[in-house]
């Protein structure tokens, strides 16, 4: 498919080139780019970020604060995000300021509702989860029932790491609407999967497609705890992971790095959960274990430049430090085990902290 992307470098080194979020993947982002010669300027509504104190300049302020993103898109060659909650309105803003956004505002909007985006994946031939929408609380009895009385009630709108979501068995608790924001959502039946796995690929402008060897991922109350590499399920099922991802990265003309979130069934299908658009927290481990990491990846697509080998050259496990974890820190390091801390200031239940990286030699 022809790209309507500019092709070629867009960002060469000395130039800067912004991050829209100032989490841990911003500044993980942030420290590739600088492995690479380039300057990185930060905008989050956050003050003290983890982003911003490896960044050559950070703004601190809302996302519709249109001066503050005018003087931002002044200073940089070309965007990128490192959460999929930004506006597309202030994507939109950066954009007409003649500044590229990668991914672009048309790919964050489909990433931003859970219907649009499990719509779009049975348009382009990959599927979903069976899922019913809900626009109001009388729609969840008979969406459940549609589904075979076990799903899973989710918001269509801001929900990360399980936020927003409730699982719903036979039943439906009247507190169930209230538990997901009262909004639009979607019901999906819970599927009983032998495994979760994501592929984590990237993809440039002139179309160039590179994927990671799939993880496998383990997740327990919605929070991803451990991804270990490369994932238990047979080739063939991992090859057709790899071409649906890539049918995905086509299909919206995308560049940069993006995450495909699959369930395999206990029958051996695979089902599409949600995509990321943007570097994802079970492709942690690609830059120990790979020659070229998912964030230098991503830097090079944004910026117009060939992609990097995504050999893998030992297997192992990534494991998420989470909230009061990373007080244990100093016990990770040892016996080469590689310790990420994201600088984070306190350690909320759940919040994600950094991760350790354990590798041992390729089978
Ligand atoms: P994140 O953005 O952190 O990936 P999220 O809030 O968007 O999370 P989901 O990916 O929808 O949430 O769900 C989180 C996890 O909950 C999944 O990885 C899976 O383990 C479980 N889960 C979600 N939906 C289903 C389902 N329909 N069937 C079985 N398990 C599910
Ligand atoms: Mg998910």
């Amino acid at each position: 498919m022809t790209s309507r992307e500019p092709v070629g470098p867009i960002a060469r080194p000395g130039d800067a080139i912004g991050i829209l979020g100032g989490g841990q993947l911003g500044r993980m982002l942030a420290m590739a780019a600088a492995e690479m010669g380039l300057d990185v300027h930060i905008f989050t509504p956050e003050h003290d970020s983890p982003a911003s104190r490896v960044a050559a300049k950070t703004w601190v302020a809302k996302f519709d604060d249109q001066a503050a993103l005018k003087e931002f898109a002044a200073s940089i060659v070309a965007a990128t995000i490192e959460f999929e909650n930004v506006p597309v309105a202030a994507t939109d803003l950066i954009e007409s300021a003649g500044k590229p956004v990668r991914p672009n505002g048309r790919t964050l909007g489909r990433a931003q509702d859970r219907l649009a985006e499990k719509t779009f994946f049975r348009d382009i031939g990959i599927e979903p989860a069976p899922f019913e929408r809900v626009d109001g609380p009388d729609d969840i009895a008979p969406a459940l029932e549609k589904l075979g009385g076990d799903g899973v009630l989710k918001s269509r709108f801001s929900g990360y790491d399980g936020k927003g979501q409730v699982r719903l068995k036979g039943n439906v608790p009247k507190t169930a609407w209230a538990d997901v924001g009262a909004g639009p959502s979607i019901l999906e039946a819970w599927i009983a999967h032998e495994c979760e796995i994501s592929v984590v690929a990237a993809r440039t402008a002139s179309g160039e497609f590179v994927g990671f060897d799939p993880p496998e991922n383990d997740h327990s109350g919605g929070i991803l705890r451990r991804s270990t590499f490369p994932a238990s399920a047979p080739k063939p099922v991992l090859d057709e992971a790899m071409r649906m991802t890539r049918k995905l990265a086509d299909a919206l003309d995308y560049v940069g790095v993006l995450a495909l979130e699959l369930f395999l069934t206990r029958d051996g299908r695979l089902l599409a959960n949600e995509f990321a658009p943007r570097v994802h927290n079970s492709g942690h481990w690609t830059q120990d274990a790979c020659r070229t990491g998912q964030f230098e990846q991503h830097i090079r697509a944004v910026c117009g430049w060939p992609l990097g080998d995504p050999a893998r050259w030992a297997d192992g496990e990534m494991i998420n430090l989470l909230g009061e974890d990373a007080y244990d820190w100093e016990r990770h390091l040892v016996g080469g085990a590689k310790l990420h801390l994201y600088g984070k200031r306190a350690a909320a239940d759940g919040r994600k902290m950094g991760h350790v990286v354990k590798l041992k030699p390729r089978t």
